[in-house]
């Protein structure tokens, strides 16, 4: 057996040779568009607090309330020691939100996307996922023990062919052998959308069931901004909707929204509900406050803000418009040192911007990954516009697109 500190300080080497070791950079500031470390200031790209809520007055006022009304910890479980009123309210709006008949609410989507998969399906089971799906989805498959088939991205072929092969296999044990599709609406680090309007046509010619994770749209898209399933008029039609609370909405938390019988299954069996202690409620007051004003017009004009700083930075980016603008631009350099080098260069012209790599994408599908605000000015988009034309005329970074 290797000696501790050798072995970790191995592993450690080899990650920095290949460019892809990482760490935490310590902020001074609270969320929004301008970020200070260090003494050191920089414009902020890398954020998924969309709509500037995090740091809005309306959601502090809500968190400080219930600081003051019900504390600053939950004490327990939820069905521990009884479950506080800021959840139930929150649920209750959620639910109103995304018109279904019941919502849930975990600490973070990660455990929202671990609770629902592993509760509603075991090893006899079959899960089918898109090969872009997050990092929680896979996990959860995974530790479901469900065989797991992955299609190629967005590929409605490559996914019936999958759906084919399952419905063969679970025709042996017909009853007994469930089928869940699970994708996300706005791809994380890539911006695109899934086509959600044929993925629910071929689940229901499979009789399969459909989970959507709306981490990047929820906010953002489809009227009031409850998410692209909504946009597109198949909600209804989808069993499991998940979401996040600490992107658009501006707070912190997960959530999974569907018929009450989904929510009472996961009330029993979602591990990472059941035995974890209740967020914060102040994190379930913010996110209420949140998921309230991306409903008003104030949250309209947020996001017409937001489209038109998309909209400003499109020329910059060397692409075609996408049918359905993203706030998520990734520009795609494939080596993980050019990816990193093309950060830096970024970060001396006071530019932060991420180079994301391993495990986050693929090997050799490191990017920037530029995130837009509606906190953004257009003299931030003018900005990071110029200093992107920099970089591309740098000899060292001439393959940046
Ligand atoms: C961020 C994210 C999650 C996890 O949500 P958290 O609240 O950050 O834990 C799940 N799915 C996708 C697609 C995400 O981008």
């Amino acid at each position: 057996m290797p000696a501790f500190a050798e072995d970790l300080n191995a592993r450690l080497a080899a990650q920095r040779e290949q460019n892809l070791f990482r760490e935490l950079c310590r902020v001074d500031s609270a969320p929004g568009p301008r970020l200070t470390s260090g003494g050191k200031t920089w414009l902020n790209f890398s954020s998924n607090d969309y709509l500037g809520l995090a740091n809005h007055p309306a959601l502090k006022a809500a968190a400080v309330r219930a600081v003051h009304d019900f504390g600053a910890g939950a004490g327990a479980s939820r069905l521990i020691c009884g479950s506080l009123a800021p959840f139930h309210l929150l649920e209750e709006t959620l639910a109103a939100f995304k018109k279904t008949e019941a919502a849930l609410t975990f600490a973070t989507g990660y455990a929202a996307a671990f609770g629902v998969i592993t509760a509603l399906l075991g090893k006899d089971d079959i899960i089918i996922l898109d090969k872009l799906v997050h990092a929680s989805i896979v996990d959860a498959a995974k530790f479901s023990g469900a065989k797991l088939r992955v299609f190629a991205h967005n590929d409605l072929n490559d996914l019936a062919e999958k759906l084919r092969w399952a419905d063969e296999r679970s025709r042996l044990r017909p009853q007994t052998c469930r089928v869940l599709i699970a994708t996300e609406s706005v791809f994380s680090m890539d911006g695109d959308c899934a086509p959600l309007r044929e993925i629910v046509a071929l689940k229901e010619q499979y009789g399969a069931w459909l989970l959507v994770d709306e981490a990047h749209a929820t906010g953002l898209l489809g009227e009031n901004g409850r998410g692209l399933a909504e946009a597109l008029g198949v909600s209804d039609r989808i069993e499991v909707q998940l979401g996040t609370l600490g992107k658009a909405v501006g707070a912190s938390g997960g959530f999974i929204c569907g018929r009450r019988a989904l929510i009472d299954l996961l009330v029993n069996h979602a591990r990472s509900f059941i035995f974890s202690t209740a967020p914060v409620p102040a994190a379930a007051a913010a996110a209420m406050a949140g998921i309230q004003l991306i409903q008003t017009p104030e949250g309209d004009g947020l996001r017409a803000q937001l489209q038109q700083r998309i909209a400003e930075l499109q020329p910059a980016t060397g692409r075609p418009p996408a049918a359905i603008p993203s706030a998520i631009i990734p520009l795609i350099l494939g080596d993980e040192t050019l990816a990193v080098a093309a950060a830096a260069r970024l970060r001396e012209q006071n530019i932060f911007v991420p180079a994301i790599r391993y495990p986050s994408v693929a090997n050799g599908a490191a990017r920037l990954r530029i995130t837009l605000s509606a906190a953004h000015s257009a003299a931030d988009v003018a900005e990071l516009s110029r200093a992107l034309s920099t970089i591309k005329t740098d000899a060292a970074l001439s393959k940046v697109p």
